[in-house]
């Protein structure tokens, strides 16, 4: 990354990677499910894929609205260790993590396209930040509801002594 002081280009930069993220969970997200063997993570996920694709759209849409189309590379390296998971509780908290890093960086760039007057990226990012925080407590609820207890005690069957 080349020097960064404005706000603006702050932003540009954030947008981009979260645009990366999402690409790259797009290609992500059908292995995570393959995976999976509980079906409502799986249902989960795959309901998460569709949203994905939307986010995808979305971020395109807040460049498109700022002029800004087809500056973008890919590359982010981020997601490599989704790819890996086969166990549920693993998928479910390499799924968290990725919320997570995409409310983070939602959050922050809706307050910043507030500050400089980005009303119409602002409203699309609000959108996809809502869906991410859904996905999240989804996915928690998911651990909570059998997946974490479920992976401990097939642990304790294989487990030798
Ligand atoms: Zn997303
Ligand atoms: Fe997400």
């Amino acid at each position: 990354m080349t020097s960064v002081s404005t706000l603006k280009e702050l932003f540009l930069d954030e947008v981009k990677d979260l645009l990366n993220a999402e690409r790259q969970l797009v290609k992500a997200l059908p292995k995570m499910i393959h995976a999976a063997t509980s079906v409502p993570l799986k249902d989960a996920l795959t309901a998460h894929l569709a949203e994905t694709e939307k986010h995808v759209d979305r971020m395109e849409e807040v460049l498109t609205s700022m002029g800004m189309e087809g500056i973008l590379e890919e590359g982010s390296e981020m997601l490599d260790t989704v790819e890996m998971p086969a166990l549920d509780a693993a998928i479910v908290s390499s799924g968290q993590r990725v919320e997570h890093y995409e409310i983070c960086g939602y959050g922050v760039i809706h307050e910043w396209a507030k500050t400089l007057g980005y009303d119409a990226a602002a409203k699309l990012i609000a959108t996809t930040l809502a869906e991410e925080k859904a996905a999240n407590e989804k996915l928690s609820s998911l651990a909570k509801g059998g997946i974490n207890t479920a992976a401990a005690a097939r642990e304790a069957a294989t487990s030798i002594g």
